[in-house]
C-alpha cells in the first residue's frame, strides 16, 4: 500500500487519507485529510466575524438592490409563491395552523393595532366614497383587514 506523510502531523498514512491537490506535483495535498478539516475549521472560526461582517456591510450597503430584487422577485412570481404557499398549506394544515396560531399569541397587540388602523381607512374610504357619490375603485384593492 503506498503512503505519503502528512507535513502538518508528521503522520505516515495512506493515499486515501490525502485530499486530491491538482497543484501538487504527486497530485495529492501535503496534509492529510484530519489536518486538511482541522485547518479549514480553523480558519472559519478565526473569521466567522470577519465573514458576518462583511455579509451584513454588503446587506447595508444594498439593502435597497436587495429589496428591490426580493419585490420583483416577488412580482414576477407572484402566481408560483402562491400556488407555494398553497400547496404547502394544503400539505400541512396542522403545522401551518399551529404556526399562525403561534404568531398570533406573540403578536397579538400588533395585529390588533393593525387591524384597527385598516378598519380606520377603510372606514375613510367607504365615507369618502359615500361623500362623493361614486366608487373608488382602490378601495377593496387595499389593506384587507
Ligand atoms: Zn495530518
Amino acid at each position: 500500500m503506498k503512503t505519503k506523510v502528512c507535513t502538518k502531523c508528521g503522520e505516515e498514512k495512506p493515499l486515501t487519507e490525502f485530499y486530491r491537490d491538482r497543484q501538487k506535483s504527486d497530485g495529492l495535498s501535503s496534509s492529510c485529510k484530519i489536518c486538511a478539516q482541522a485547518k479549514k475549521k480553523e480558519y472559519y472560526e478565526a473569521n466567522q466575524e470577519k465573514v458576518k461582517a462583511s455579509v451584513a456591510a454588503y446587506r447595508e450597503a444594498n439593502q435597497e438592490k436587495v429589496k428591490a430584487k426580493n419585490a420583483a422577485y416577488r412580482e414576477a412570481n407572484k402566481e408560483k409563491v402562491k400556488a407555494q404557499k398553497a400547496a404547502f398549506h394544503e400539505a400541512n394544515p396542522e403545522k401551518v395552523k399551529a404556526h399562525s396560531d403561534a404568531y398570533y399569541k406573540a403578536n397579538k397587540e400588533k395585529i390588533a393595532a393593525r387591524r384597527a388602523e385598516c378598519r380606520a381607512y377603510q372606514k375613510e374610504m367607504r365615507e369618502m366614497q359615500e361623500e362623493a357619490g361614486f366608487e373608488i375603485s382602490d378601495l377593496n384593492q387595499g389593506e384587507q383587514c
